[in-house]
């Protein structure tokens, strides 16, 4: 059944339609009206809806015959709701919970997935795994029945990601496969193979399903939820997704975690969308949270480069809550007001963050959520804070294109593959600047210890241990390095790697704690103050061919994570500036101003994104009225050639005086309240 093919890198306003219904409930869908559904969004001006085919309980909205369908489903809700839909011109995804399937599981208790002590795992949903035959018997016949029988624009896997499973499945093939037993904890030498293994265990189920799409129906999009973003920081292989999507958790500001996953997805060169909800407190909350807050959101993730989704729920009965329609209408519109200039731009590239694949198959569990990220999340955010312009990128993108960039940071990118290290070196050697904190190439990508970390020639330093206290301090005497901290020891909450310069400068001492507060033998109520010096450098300097090389021992980055302390960020923004001689880009403004800068043919688009929380004690974070940030100035050094015509600040196209001096832009931008982007055209 042929479809409409819509252009989805230009459909910006999305929603997501969670379903997800038991069967108990009196009058369970019975006032689903298609007609009227696709109404309401049309009214809030929604281009694409995700709309359920199966929900977590195993319960289908469509005539399934290879399938459960939902004891009260009495007309075609899936046929039904596509034709509505499509009659106002709205794409559907259809939405099917691949590893959440909690009737699969009671009737076929050998597909549940299990715990290394053979449990099942604990949730509220129960949870087939993808090695059972869960998969051929009746995931495969269900998306033929998709696929040959209605008009789908997309399909939308909730849960693809496949988490440590020890189900007897699993444990056979890994054992074909690798010739090993499943390894019993997060200590075992095999973890890091087996992360690898299960990893491409759903990447092999998602390219399957890819190519029963290429057959069936091609063209049709395809995406799973989590599948190739931060977590899974694989190269994403070109038979497999067609889109990247998830939906990060909003119990932060949603704004922080919207920037880092965008700026992420972003770099992977794919179309994306980030989900957001509606609710107060996340997914199925029946609340509903303010215009302000979601449109802060929705900026975040234009400015990424990324398309909006909203996700809302339908009631047990079938219907929705019109009120949360309203809030969607006002906030499409202010991404409607912004969506032409964002469509089809890229990123500036300036400085490239590291998120490798490899640490993370050593660090992490396989389809877990951001544990383990602490490091790649704390240099985000100190970065964002600093007002510094950056893409976070996998392997594959540093291999491609390290050399478009001024500078590499890898915060604690503890793994690194060889071909990597050399491009590193590559890079600095021809000039570029890298930044790299404490375990950085401590593991090959296999996870094996190395006798020196793989750039410890270009970064001048010989690997000399750990420190045996779980803090340590900072002592810098540098003035440049000082600009704006007090000038006093700078504690680390964190352990720090031990090194001796071999070539490289020190730029800063490592100081240890007076002691190890420890129970009977401690100095006050936290920490124990700074004590000895340990002889050794707590940053180091390198000129490496005509680059620059600068360690960080401490695991600066994870300690900002935790800590939010702003002077580990303001050292870090100090020695990047130290390092990168002409800067592509400096804002001043605010900590709260999130800047990022992308373009399209032959003009820059700056956009200035503010973020803001209300004070709180407890509950989730929330926002009603955002204030307004002014007079903020903003310099660029712009290439050989490149002539300013007008600079115009969007949407509302005021003009901004700007003064041009060589390569050497300047101009204020007088005011941003959520969300302003400032366009530079070149003559
Ligand atoms: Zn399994």
């Amino acid at each position: 059944m042929a479809s409409k093919r819509y252009d989805m890198r230009k459909r910006f306003r999305r929603v997501h339609l969670d379903y997800h219904t038991p069967e108990f409930p009196a009058g369970a869908l019975e006032k689903f009206d298609a007609q009227g559904l696709a109404e309401t969004l049309a009214g809030a001006k929604v281009q694409v809806a995700n709309f359920f085919a199966k929900c977590h309980y195993g319960n289908c909205y469509y005539f399934t015959q290879a399938g459960h369908r939902h004891c009260a489903l009495k007309h075609d809700m899936v046929a039904e709701f596509l034709q509505a839909a499509h009659e106002r011109d709205i794409a559907v995804s259809v939405y099917y919970s691949l590893l959440v399937d909690d009737g699969a599981c009671q009737r076929n208790p050998d597909w549940e997935m299990r715990a290394a002590d053979g449990s099942v795992m604990a949730g509220v949903f129960r949870r087939p795994c993808i090695s059972s035959p869960y998969v051929e018997e009746l995931v495969l016949p269900q998306l033929r029945e998709l696929l040959t029988g209605y008009p789908i624009d997309g399909l939308w896997f909730d849960f693809t990601l496949a988490p440590y499973c020890a189900c007897q499945y699993c444990r056979r093939a890994f054992r074909i496969e690798s010739g090993k037993l499943l390894p019993k904890g997060p200590d075992d030498p095999d973890r890091a193979e087996h992360a690898a293994w299960r990893r491409n265990e759903s990447a092999l189920l998602m390219r399957r399903i890819r190519r029963m799409i290429d057959q069936l129906k091609p063209g049709t999009q395809l995406c799973g939820n989590w599948a190739y973003c931060s977590v899974q920081p694989d190269a994403v292989p070109v038979d497999s997704v067609t889109y990247l999507t998830c939906d990060p958790p909003t119990s932060e500001l949603g704004q922080v975690n919207f920037s880092y996953e965008g700026r992420y997805l972003g770099a992977t060169g794919m179309p994306y969308e980030l989900i957001t909800t509606r609710f107060h407190e996340g997914w199925g909350d029946w609340t509903a949270r303010p215009a302000e807050m979601l449109k802060a959101e929705m900026a975040t993730i234009l400015a990424a480069g990324g398309t909006c989704c909203i996700g809302d729920q339908i009631y047990p009965d079938g219907t929705v809550e019109p009120a949360v329609y309203q809030t969607i209408a006002e906030v499409f519109s202010f991404v409607e007001e912004r969506e032409e200039v964002c469509a089809n731009s890229e990123s500036v590239p300036f400085i490239a963050v590291l998120n490798g694949a490899a640490t993370s198959s050593v660090e992490r569990s396989p389809g877990g959520g951001y544990e383990g990220l602490e490091n790649v999340r704390g240099c985000h955010l100190a970065l964002v804070q600093s007002g510094m312009h950056f893409d976070i990128i996998n392997e594959a993108a540093l291999l491609s294109r390290l050399a478009d960039y001024r500078a590499v940071v890898l915060p604690d990118q503890v793994a690194l593959r060889e071909d990597v290290v050399q491009a590193i070196g590559k890079f600095v050697s021809a000039g570029g600047v890298l930044l790299a904190t404490h375990r950085c190439g401590l593991m090959d990508e296999n996870g094996r210890q190395a006798k020196q970390p793989a750039l410890a020639s270009i970064m001048g330093i010989e690997h000399r241990g750990v420190s045996c206290y779980s803090n340590s301090y900072i002592v810098c005497d540098d003035r440049n390095l000082l600009a704006g901290l007090p000038a006093m020891p700078i504690l680390v909450k964190g352990p720090s790697a031990l090194v001796a310069p071999v070539t490289a400068r020190p730029l800063a001492r490592l100081v240890h704690p007076l002691t190890e507060n420890a129970p009977g033998r401690f100095v006050s109520h936290r920490q124990a103050p700074p004590g000895r010096d340990s002889g050794l450098p707590a940053i180091t300097y390198e000129e490496f061919g005509k680059g620059k090389a600068i360690y960080v021992a401490p695991d600066i980055f994870g300690a900002f994570w935790r800590t939010n302390d702003p002077r580990l960020r303001r050292l870090v923004a100090n020695l990047l500036d130290v390092a990168i001689d002409k800067k592509l880009l400096a804002v001043k403004g605010s900590a709260s101003i999130e800047v990022s800068l992308r373009k399209k043919g032959n003009e820059w688009f700056l956009h200035l994104v503010n973020h803001h929380e209300e004070k709180r004690v407890a509950g989730a974070p929330t926002l009603e009225r955002m204030p307004m940030v002014t007079d903020i100035a903003v310099e660029a050094n712009l290439r050989k050639g490149q002539k300013v015509a007008s600079v115009t600040l969007l949407p509302g196209k005021t003009p901004i005086e700007f003064s041009q001096k060589g390569g050497e832009l300047a101009f204020v931008v007088p005011r941003v309240h959520i969300h302003g982007i400032v366009r530079i055209s070149f003559g």
